[in-house]
């Protein structure tokens, strides 16, 4: 049973605890970024997948070899995707966490890693 403080739903951007860094997982074909850690806010476990490079050249270039996209950098932006209940969250609203945002710098590739 996870440890799911039930804050005030309210659209704030986070801090990453440094003690409790993201990890950010790259898929095989490189067109998926996991990111999994600790929501800042309401403390539970998150899972956040991105998809990358699916928007980028035409689909007909992804047959040739299977060439994965260049790896990503930079940050990626994530929010609270808790599924608990938020006291104050707007019924309309799109968000199933706190509210909470932030980003997780995407980790340089390993050296040697399979292209
Ligand atoms: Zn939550
Ligand atoms: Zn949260």
């Amino acid at each position: 049973m996870p440890d799911h403080v039930a804050t005030e739903f309210r659209e704030h951007e986070a801090e990453v605890r440094p003690d409790e860094p993201f990890t950010v997982t790259r898929s095989e074909d490189g067109r998926w970024y996991t990111v999994k850690g600790y929501c800042p806010t309401c403390r539970v476990d998150t899972v956040f997948r991105v998809s990358y490079g699916v928007l980028g050249p035409p689909k007909r270039l992804w047959g040739r070899g299977r060439r994965a996209p260049e790896p990503l950098t930079g940050d990626i932006p994530v929010y609270c995707q808790c599924g608990y209940p938020h006291a104050e969250r707007p019924p309309e609203s799109p968000d199933t966490g706190c509210g909470a945002f932030w980003d997780v710098p995407v980790p340089p590739p390993e050296p040697g890693a399979a292209p």
